[in-house]
C-alpha cells in the first residue's frame, strides 16, 4: 500500500511515523514544499532572541535520517499543487507526480494575507532568521506587533530582552484570544511593568515594514493572522468544518474517504463544549498526526479532541490557560462561576513567589470548565493537572479532593489549586 504525506513538519513527520508503525510494509512518502522537516517552530522565539544559537538545532529528523530509521521517503521542495483524487494522483509544482493509495492532509497553517515586503515574522525559520539578524545588526529602536495571541506575547519577551521597546496592537478586546477580561488584566499589567504597551481594540488596519496605522516604528512583526491552509482539500471537494479548518473524524479522516487529515490544517472538537474548534498548536498537530497515520494504515485509533491548554512565557512570567473561560463557558450555555485566587507557588522559605489561578465551573452541574494559572513556578505542573481533571469530566467536588503533591521545595501543603477548588466551592453551594 501507498501512504503519501503533504507536509513535513510536525504532523506530516507524526503521521510518517505513526503509518509505519501500523504499516510495517507500506511505502510511505512525505512531500514537503520547503527545504527542511521535522523541526520544532515552537523554539523559533528563542532562536531569533539568541539564546539558541543556530535553528537547526530545533531539527528532529533530516530527510536522511527519518529514510534511514523509519523507512520514509521524504521529499523536499516538493510542493503539491494539486489533488486529483479520482486518479489517486498528486501533481507537484516541478511537473513530477506521486501516487497514492491513502493521503493524509498536514499542510498546517498560514499567515493569510501574507505579510507585506519588510515585516517580520515567526513563522517559519527563514522568517525567525530574518528576525535574529535584524536584532543583530540594528540598535534596538522602537517595535510594533501585530496580535495578542500567545505569539504575540513570546515575541514580545524576545524583542525586550534585546532592548526594544515594544507596542501590541491587539484588536480584540483581549489576550490569547480567551475572551476573558480578568486574564487580560492581569497579562496587561504584566506586560506594562515589563514597558510593553499593550493596545486593546487596536487593530493594525494598515501596516507596512516600518508603519502601523501610520505611526513610525523601526520594526514591525505579524504575530497573528492564521488560518489553516485548506487550499488543496477545498480544490478536491473536501468538505471544511464550521471553523474553517479541514473536518475529520476522530479517527482523524475527512468527508472523502481514504484522505485523511492533522495537525493545524484541521479541525477537532472541544472536550468540554462539545463543539468544534480550531487550536493550532504543536502538541495537538503530533497528537493528530499519529491517529491519522496508524488509521491510514489499517488501524482504529481515536484522537478525542482536546481541551485547549496552553503555555507561554510573558516577559518571564508563565500564563496558562485550559478548558473555557467564564465568557466561553456562557456562550455555551453553562452557568459558569469564577474565582480568582493568590497563593505561594511553594513554601516562603524555599523562595515561594505568588502564583494566580483561576477556577471556573459549572453552577447547575457542579462539573469544572476552565482555569488560568500565572505564575514563575510550577505553572505548567498545575494547568495540565486541571487539563487532566477537564478531560476526565470531573466535577469541582472531586477535583477537591485531590490528592496533589506536597514538599517544601515544590508547593505549599495547600496546593493553590486546592485552594482555588476551595473558594469555588463556596459559590456553588
Ligand atoms: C513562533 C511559534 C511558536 C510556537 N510555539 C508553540 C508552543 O510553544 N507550543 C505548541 O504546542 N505549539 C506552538 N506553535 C505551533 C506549532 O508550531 C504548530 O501548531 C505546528 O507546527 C503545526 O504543525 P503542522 O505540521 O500541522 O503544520 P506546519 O508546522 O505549518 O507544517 C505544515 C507544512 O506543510 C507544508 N506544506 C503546506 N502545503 C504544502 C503543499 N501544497 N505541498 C507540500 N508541502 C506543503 C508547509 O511547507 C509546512 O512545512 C508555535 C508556532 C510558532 C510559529
Amino acid at each position: 500500500m501507498k501512504i503519501a504525506v503533504i507536509g513535513g513538519v510536525a504532523a506530516g513527520m507524526s503521521a510518517a511515523s505513526g503509518a509505519r508503525r501500523h504499516g510495517k510494509s507500506a511505502e510511505i512518502t512525505v512531500l514537503e514544499r520547503g527545504s527542511a522537516v521535522s523541526y520544532g517552530a515552537c523554539g523559533l522565539p528563542y532562536y531569533a532572541e539568541g539564546r539558541i544559537a543556530d535553528w537547526r538545532s530545533l531539527i528532529v529528523h533530516t530527510p536522511e535520517t527519518f529514510q534511514r530509521e523509519r523507512g520514509v521517503e521524504v521529499r523536499t521542495n516538493a510542493e503539491v499543487v494539486e489533488l486529483e483524487h479520482a486518479r489517486r494522483r498528486l501533481r507537484l509544482r516541478d511537473g513530477g507526480t506521486a501516487s497514492y493509495d491513502k493521503l493524509i492532509l498536514c499542510t498546517g497553517a498560514a499567515l493569510h494575507p501574507p505579510p507585506p515586503e519588510g515585516v517580520h515574522t515567526l513563522h517559519n525559520p527563514a522568517g525567525a532568521a530574518k528576525l535574529r539578524q535584524r536584532l543583530d545588526d540594528a540598535a534596538p529602536g522602537r517595535a510594533a506587533i501585530v496580535g495578542g495571541g500567545y505569539i504575540g506575547i513570546e515575541a514580545a519577551e524576545v524583542l525586550r530582552a534585546r532592548a526594544w521597546r515594544v507596542v501590541i496592537f491587539e484588536q480584540r478586546g483581549d489576550l490569547l484570544g480567551r475572551e476573558d477580561s480578568e486574564l487580560t488584566r492581569r497579562i496587561g499589567s504584566h506586560l506594562t511593568r515589563c514597558h510593553v504597551d499593550v493596545r486593546l481594540g487596536q487593530a493594525a488596519k494598515s501596516f507596512e515594514a516600518d508603519r502601523v496605522n501610520g505611526e513610525p516604528f523601526e520594526l514591525v512583526l505579524l504575530a497573528g493572522g492564521l488560518r489553516p491552509n485548506t487550499e488543496l482539500a477545498q480544490q478536491a471537494g473536501i468538505a471544511l468544518g464550521r471553523t474553517g479548518a479541514i473536518a475529520v473524524s476522530d479517527h482523524m479522516e475527512t468527508s472523502t474517504g481514504g484522505i485523511y487529515a492533522a495537525g493545524d490544517c484541521a479541525e477537532t472538537t472541544d472536550l468540554v463544549s462539545g463543539a468544534p474548534v480550531w487550536i493550532p498548536l504543536g502538541t495537538t498537530a503530533n497528537k493528530m498526526g499519529r491517529v491519522a497515520g496508524a488509521c491510514a494504515a489499517g488501524a482504529r485509533e481515536r484522537f478525542p479532541g482536546v481541551v485547549g491548554t496552553t503555555i507561554a512565557r510573558a516577559c518571564g512570567l508563565g500564563v496558562a490557560v485550559t478548558g473555557l473561560s467564564p465568557a466561553q463557558a456562557k456562550a455555551h450555555h453553562f452557568r459558569p462561576a469564577t474565582v480568582w485566587i493568590k497563593a505561594k507557588d511553594r513554601a516562603s522559605y524555599f523562595q515561594g513567589h505568588p502564583t494566580e489561578v483561576q477556577l471556573t465551573a459549572d453552577k447547575g452541574t457542579g462539573r469544572l470548565l476552565g482555569a488560568s494559572v500565572m505564575g514563575y513556578y510550577g505553572v505548567e505542573g498545575r494547568i495540565n493537572t486541571v487539563a487532566a481533571a477537564l478531560q476526565a469530566r470531573m466535577s469541582l467536588e472531586d477535583f477537591a479532593q485531590l490528592d496533589l503533591a506536597y514538599a517544601p521545595p515544590f508547593s505549599p501543603v495547600w496546593d493553590p489549586l486546592l485552594v482555588a477548588a476551595h473558594q469555588l466551592r463556596k459559590l456553588l453551594h
